[in-house]
């Protein structure tokens, strides 16, 4: 299987400066926007489908999956946010981004819905109350030095299908996870002033994919 590395390293050439959306109908989209403009991304708060017309790339941010789920379905963002993943754009998702995301979710609400998109069971609040929130030091496949993880209530992925690629774990259980155009993490990497799990979202999107052969 090739590696997300050699992609992901890919010298970056003078591309123009991408447009982002980030899922502006609840939880930490902030963070994620500061984030990306930090990296010079033009950012694009996205509440409604048309938010997503012309956009490079869109961050699915953390907060309450089944408040988003809600919010996707009234705005109707959810049926152009699906299709438009399933055509290619490259999505970033972290915590209940990664449940937004994930085919398989354990412990949703019955009425929750997903774009489903990425081949991985998660668990909603899977870690448990007694460390339901913990930061930890963890090594990303692309990354020189370890990133600081910020968990908070997080999904655990707890089955990743043969085509996701695990580029980050924490006591054996990954936590972040790519595939094709979809980069995601059981973390916040936006919370903390470290921007490198960005910048890896941005080098998939200048690559176009992050998974060069036809798995
Ligand atoms: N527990 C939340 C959910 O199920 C996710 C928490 C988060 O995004 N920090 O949606």
């Amino acid at each position: 299987m090739q590696s997300v590395v050699g992609d992901l390293k890919r010298e970056v050439t003078q591309l123009p400066m991408p447009t982002v959306g980030v899922l502006a109908l609840q939880g930490a989209f902030n963070a994620h926007a500061q984030a990306l403009r930090q990296l010079n991304v033009d950012v694009r708060e996205v509440r409604l489908p048309q938010d997503l017309d012309g956009v490079d790339g869109v961050v699915l941010p953390g907060g309450e999956s089944t408040t988003m789920s809600q919010l996707l379905l009234t705005s109707g963002v959810f049926e152009v946010l699906t299709q438009r993943i399933e055509d290619g754009l490259p999505v970033m998702g972290t915590c209940a981004g990664l449940i937004l995301l994930a085919k398989r979710v354990l412990d949703a609400r019955p009425d929750q819905v997903s774009c489903s998109v990425l081949d991985v069971t998660v668990r909603r609040n899977g870690y448990g109350r007694q460390i339901d929130s913990f930061e930890a030091d963890i090594a990303v496949t692309g990354l020189e030095t370890p990133l600081t993880a910020v968990f908070i209530r997080a999904p655990i992925i707890e089955e990743v299908g043969s085509g996701v690629e695990v580029i980050a774990q924490h006591n054996g259980v990954p936590v972040a996870v790519a595939s094709q155009n979809v980069l995601a993490a059981s973390f916040h990497p936006e919370l903390t002033n470290d921007v490198r799990f960005h910048e890896l979202f941005l080098h998939m999107i200048s690559s176009g994919s992050i998974v060069r052969n036809d798995r």
